[in-house]
């Protein structure tokens, strides 16, 4: 059977996330959709050969479990982009003034509604931001009134806005305590912010001080392990069992640290965690389409604007929402996986935080996609994030 005009339509994917791996069944339909065989993929070559002549890609609308939206007239110029493709996003909460309380993430909730154009379906997943007096009950109570998804904790002083944040994760034990016994996930922004630690090295620093000893402490605490860098981050993510996953964004699959200094210094390259060596970059790509369920979607999309970017001291950030899907779609073709792509994108992350997948989906086609153009936000720009080449995937529908 020829492959050419066939259409990867996965007709049944199941993560299990207890044992860890993605059964895969795919289906192949011909352009007016006629069911024509189904397949398990088993042998890694027939794969390989089977997904390399496949020029789309239908899967079930996906999840962004990472994003920036910031406030006002930057809100209402990024949301769009998400919204578009994502049928729900977890909002991080670093305002200036974070959000802390219940009513405050309702609050800034309905802002990112009204800034829906074409009457997306989508919906904004709210975070708490701790702080060292967090009120536990608070936290407590915005879950149970389905305002707060997760709770987000920064290191102080270790990204963006994190000036509020934790100075010590003992000052928060009570708060932990009761997230774990509610079942209420726990985002941790993993670096030490320990300024005699090498900025390269504050991942694998933070899993050995803080995280380990975090996982034993509360062994039933769902902890997502946000934005990994490194392969420590990946190899303790698979080792340390069901209570961890990680997400990881389209940026830190295909740059390296050199990015940054490509011919000069490059300010749009540059985000917390900072972007680490080759072979950092290469253990993230091997796990995000391994189909390990404990790797999803996060885009860590950050926009800022260009005069804070292009500045002596440059903010932290990336802002990749106009083509986040497409360039996970292109890893995972270059990676032999795109038929692990929908787990990644659209499975893993609702099976970890204990929700259902999204109804709908999202068409990936083949093919050159245009450069997004600078954003205009009042008197300010927003640079998206842009790779060398064109980006190989479009969205279609
Ligand atoms: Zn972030």
């Amino acid at each position: 059977m020829s492959n050419e005009g066939l259409v990867i339509v996965p007709i049944q994917q199941k993560v299990s996330f207890r044992r860890r791996r993605t059964v895969v069944f795919l289906g192949f339909a011909n352009s007016r959709s006629q069911f024509l065989s189904a397949v398990i993929l088993s042998s890694k070559e027939i794969r390989e050969s089977i997904l390399s002549s496949i020029n789309e890609i239908i899967i079930r609308r996906p999840d962004d479990w990472h994003l920036h939206v910031r406030d006002g007239a930057f809100l209402n110029a990024v949301v769009p982009y998400t919204a578009k493709v994502f049928g729900r996003a977890i909002i991080m909460p670093n305002l200036t003034p974070p959000v802390i309380t219940a009513a405050g993430a309702s609050a800034y909730r309905d802002r990112i509604l009204s800034s829906l154009v074409d009457g997306e379906d989508f919906e904004p997943l709210m975070t708490a931001y701790l702080t060292d007096v967090t009120d536990p009950a608070e936290i407590a109570r915005g879950h149970e009134n389905f305002v707060f998804t997760a709770a987000k904790l920064y290191p102080a002083g270790a990204t963006t806005n994190s000036d509020n944040g934790v100075t010590d994760i003992a000052n928060i034990s009570r708060v932990l305590e009761t997230m774990e016994k509610i079942g209420m996930p726990l985002l941790i922004h993993g670096e030490v912010t320990d300024p005699d630690i090498d900025i390269f090295d504050r991942e694998k620093v933070f899993i050995d001080r803080t995280l380990e000893p975090t996982l034993q402490r509360f062994p039933d605490l769902k902890i997502v392990f946000e934005h990994i860098t490194t392969k420590e981050a990946v190899d303790f993510v698979k080792e340390a069992g069901s209570q961890i996953a990680a997400t990881i964004t389209p940026h830190h699959l295909v740059i390296n640290r050199n990015a940054l200094f490509t011919g000069g210094i490059r300010p749009h390259m540059y985000c917390l965690p900072i972007a680490k060596r080759e072979k950092h970059r290469i253990a993230l790509r091997a796990a995000a389409t391994s189909g390990d369920a404990s790797f999803f979607l996060g885009t860590d999309s950050a926009p800022h604007p260009v005069s804070d970017k292009e500045s002596s001291c440059g903010c932290a950030g990336i802002f990749n929402a106009p083509s986040a899907l497409e360039i996970y779609a292109q890893v995972f073709d270059e990676e032999g996986s795109l038929d692990l792509l929908e787990c990644f994108a659209s499975l893993n992350g609702p099976a970890f935080y204990g929700l259902p997948v999204n109804d709908g989906s999202i068409t990936l086609q083949r093919g050159d996609r245009p450069r997004d153009p600078c954003l205009s936000v009042g008197h300010e720009e927003i640079m998206p994030f842009e790779m060398e080449k064109p980006v190989g995937w479009k969205i279609v529908a």
